[in-house]
């Protein structure tokens, strides 16, 4: 079998720019046409190339490729996750409502909900009790920024009924 992973190009705000970087060089970018942003083709933390299209010997498969969250090779979030992290963040830091030590905990628990894992529980029961002291407009706010980040695990602990 001679099936493998192109390396794809996106840009730091995750726009897919080329899921074939590497059989089809030509359509690379320095920077995103859509955003401006610088485009990257590696993890920036342990530098393993970023999957793209899966070639399938013989076939040509139609794939909506869509930018992935983590890399696979050292689970580091790529530079759009850590951008929507940072604005959850930010967002934890402008609830007036909240005491310095409640934002603290909230933004532990974002950290915990986007790496998964066994801590899932917790975290969203922390998040859930944090936010909702905050109120409904924080809760939206939360849920824009962390739809598209985080796992369907931790999606379902947080907003069971979406
Ligand atoms: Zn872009
Ligand atoms: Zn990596």
């Amino acid at each position: 079998m001679n099936n493998w992973y192109d390396t794809a190009q996106i840009c730091l705000n995750g726009h897919v720019i080329n899921s074939m970087a590497q059989s089809s060089p030509e359509n690379n970018q320095k920077f995103c046409d859509q955003c401006g942003a610088e485009t990257i083709t590696n993890c920036k933390s342990c530098n393993a190339p970023i999957r793209g299209y899966y070639h399938v010997e013989g076939a040509i498969v139609l794939q909506d490729y869509t930018a992935p969250s983590f890399c696979y090779n050292c689970g580091k979030p790529y530079p759009w996750i850590e951008k929507k992290l940072m604005a959850a963040k930010e967002l934890a830091d402008e609830i007036d409502s909240l005491s310095e030590e409640e934002k603290e905990i909230l933004k532990k628990s974002i950290d915990e909900l986007v790496e998964g894992g066994p801590k899932i529980e917790v975290a969203s029961v922390r998040f859930k009790k944090i936010v909702g002291r905050a109120g409904s407009q924080f809760a939206q706010a939360f849920k824009e920024i962390l739809i598209d980040v985080l796992s369907e695990a931790a999606k379902k602990a947080i907003w069971p009924n979406p």
